[in-house]
């Protein structure tokens, strides 16, 4: 049968998705999983926030709640506040009708959407897009699947553990122009560092003055700093500051773990045009509303319901940023515990970059082997590059955690520490 197809070749499972089944597998009733980035609570459960409970509550006791098909867009509430909620409400790119928005299938969703739009249409610049290095793992292959050429940037220095500026900043200067370059908007993975806003205003004009078109993948807003509006610093500089006046932005927004909606597929992409220009900004919207016609049909309604009902009541609204700042506080504390064990055990190596980094993850410095001796030997699983979920830390494994990494550290040969 199979001599009916060509290469149909059994791939090995996703590094992730594949560490999660072996989690699962795990007998050890202290493991612990610090593998996908999903948010838990101090009991290591999943968290429902407060905002989401209150708005399924409100939503399906509405007179209008009802399972009928959105439109192809989606819900035209949610995606007007979700963009409200990336530019702000005084946005003059929102005011002056600039920006295009379309419901998508979560973040993924987005970033696909988004690299089959420029494949299709992009004709300023060759189809090549610069990730930074590393990056999230489903980046590189969603944007091969489509044909685009994927390169790097230099991002992080794992000598110094910090921003390699200089090598990020060379790279932009000698692109091609109008190159496309994707942009973690905040709590960047897998490293957990981001620019400062120095280093973001000198990224943003290099980008500008080669003409690069920027997609900016926001996955994470509020859960850096808590405060929806610092985290984002890039998007609003590049925007509502116009430092970008040459080329239009690509928004990719997730909303699964900032309102911990994972399963719900919320989320959407946005193209913001930076001059106004009404007729491009219809034709933008009915392709990639043909897009989706021929993918979806329509988005998933639920998810965006709730959401829209969060971003569009205001007590709603005002306890998601509570909740916001419960799920970033809650993983800075845990970040403060792991280094303050790790160091108080005299670990070998230097730990401050645990606490120095920002969002769900930690690029710990690990090294494959010593990732894989974790796992084995004390039921700590984390992904092979030595990035730790952070949110899965929580006061009752954290020294049990740090206890594994003291051994491994010092029982492997060698050490990135
Ligand atoms: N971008 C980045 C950087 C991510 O880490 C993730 C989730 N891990 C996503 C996009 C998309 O996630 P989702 O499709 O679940 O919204």
């Amino acid at each position: 049968m199979s001599k009916l197809f060509t290469n149909v070749k059994e791939l090995p499972p996703d590094p992730l998705f594949g560490l999660k089944a072996r989690y699962n597998k795990d007998s050890r009733s202290d493991k612990v999983d610090l593998g996908i980035g999903a948010y838990r609570d101090n009991n290591g459960k999943p968290w429902i926030l407060p905002a989401v409970r209150q708005a399924e509550q409100k939503l399906i006791n509405s007179p209008e709640y009802n399972h009928e098909y959105l439109s192809i867009s989606g819900f035209e509430p949610f995606y007007t506040g979700a963009a409200k909620v990336l530019l702000g409400d005084k946005s003059p790119a929102i005011e002056e009708g600039r920006v295009v928005s379309q419901q998508s299938l979560s973040g993924t969703g987005a970033l696909h959407l988004a690299g089959l739009f420029l494949k299709k249409f992009y004709s300023a610049g060759p189809h090549t897009i610069y990730l930074s290095q590393p990056t999230w793992a489903n980046h590189k292959q969603v944007f091969e699947t489509l044909g685009l050429t994927v390169k790097t940037y230099p991002y992080w220095d794992n000598a110094t553990k910090s921003l390699d500026l200089k090598g990020f900043l060379n790279t932009i200067n000698q692109a091609e122009l109008g190159s496309i370059f994707l942009l973690h908007a905040c709590a960047h993975n897998p490293t957990g560092l981001d620019p400062n806003y120095e280093q973001w205003n000198q990224i943003l004009a290099a980008l500008e003055a080669k003409k690069h078109l920027i997609i900016f993948d926001s996955a994470y807003q509020g859960f850096a700093s808590g405060d929806l509006e610092k985290d984002a610093y890039p998007i609003r500089k590049a925007i509502n500051d116009s430092v970008v006046k040459s080329t239009p932005i690509i928004i990719c927004q997730s909303f699964a773990k900032n309102v911990g909606m994972y399963g719900e597929r919320v989320g959407a992409i946005h193209v913001v045009l930076p001059t106004k220009d009404d007729a491009f900004g219809r034709a933008i919207k009915s392709q990639l509303n043909l897009i989706i016609r021929c993918e979806i049909s329509n988005p998933p309604a639920y998810g965006s319901k709730i959401v829209s009902t969060i971003l569009n009541d205001k007590e709603l609204y005002s306890q998601w940023r509570k909740d916001l700042v419960t799920m970033s506080s809650r993983i800075i504390k845990m970040r403060n515990a792991l280094r303050a064990k790790l160091e108080k055990l005299g670990t070998p190596g230097t730990w401050n970059h645990i606490t120095d980094q920002t969002g769900m993850f930690s690029f710990t410095g690990l090294t494959p082997e010593q990732v894989e001796r974790l796992e084995k030997k004390h039921g700590v699983y984390l992904v092979s590059s030595g990035r730790a979920s952070v949110a899965g830390l929580n006061d009752g494994n954290v020294d049990k955690v740090a206890n594994a990494i003291d051994e491994v550290v010092r029982n492997s040969k060698s050490s990135k520490l």
